[in-house]
């Protein structure tokens, strides 16, 4: 059984972004990248099935500028068995990216495309469930738990007040909430055991997919600053600046 996980190469979860002095997007200018968290638990999900011995063969891909080779080469630290970079300059939305992973698809013919819930970047939520609906494949979204058998997935989400099980028929299309694993951490004889693994350079050309852009981002604001806080004698001092100053009472 072959899976397929889709990594993209965001901005590192620890650096603090700005917003660019044109507010059209977010400075990420020299700022340190890595594997969107969501897809590191996917990979981790994918490389334990395997383990496991119910997977055989572990893809990543990524799509984007050529660096997002380093992300793919730490997906084969991680334990993929190959990887696909769709090579990019334009700035690939959902849409686009989900048209490009049904073309692998329909190439590798996985049985399960494991995809992060969301990019930490853009905070989209859109390209596992697009690319469900354009594949013909069902979809579990949010997983906290996936086991696979008999060609069944079954899939714990995380829902309003509960959890909910599905039972899905493979190929199906799976994407991870935080607590589904805790991913392993990339050791050095693994990343040197990457830098032999296959990776596969394709451009959207060559799959037959137009990436040109739908959506125009039209500004991008910073939070507004919070004004400072201040300390109050008493209780009733409280109430009546809530309800004479803040209005809110
Ligand atoms: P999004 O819909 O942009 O929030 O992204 C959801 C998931 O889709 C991510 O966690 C990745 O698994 C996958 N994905 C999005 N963009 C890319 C990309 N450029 N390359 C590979 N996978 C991607």
């Amino acid at each position: 059984m072959k899976i397929v996980v889709p990594v993209k190469r965001v901005v590192d979860a620890n650096v603090k972004v700005g917003v660019k002095a044109d507010k059209t997007g977010v400075d990420i200018a020299n700022a340190k990248m890595s594997m969107n968290p969501f897809d590191e638990i996917a990979m981790e999900e994918a490389v334990r099935l395997k383990e496991a011995g119910v997977a055989t063969e572990v893809i990543a891909v990524s799509a984007g500028v050529a660096q997002c080779q380093e992300t793919l080469r730490t997906a084969l630290a991680l334990g993929a068995d190959r990887a696909i970079l769709i090579e990019s300059n334009e700035d690939l939305q959902p849409l686009a990216v989900a048209k490009l992973l049904r073309s692998i698809v329909e190439k590798e013919e996985p049985q399960l495309v494991i995809l992060g819930k969301q990019a930490i970047d853009d905070d989209n939520n859109q390209t596992g469930q697009m690319l469900a609906a354009l594949a013909g494949l069902p979809q579990a979204t949010f997983a906290s738990k996936l086991s696979v058998a008999d060609g069944k997935a079954t899939v714990t989400r995380e829902v309003d007040g509960g959890a909910q099980t599905l039972s899905l028929t493979l190929p199906a299309v799976v994407t991870t909430d935080l607590r589904l694993n805790e991913p392993r951490y990339v050791t050095l004889p693994n990343i040197m055991k990457a830098k032999k693994k296959p990776l596969e350079i394709v451009t959207p050309a060559d799959l037959g997919v137009d990436v040109t852009p739908r959506l125009k981002t039209l500004k991008v604001a910073e939070p507004p600053q919070r004004s400072a806080g201040m300390k109050v004698p008493d209780v009733a001092t409280l109430v009546e600046k809530l309800r004479l100053e803040a209005k809110v009472l």
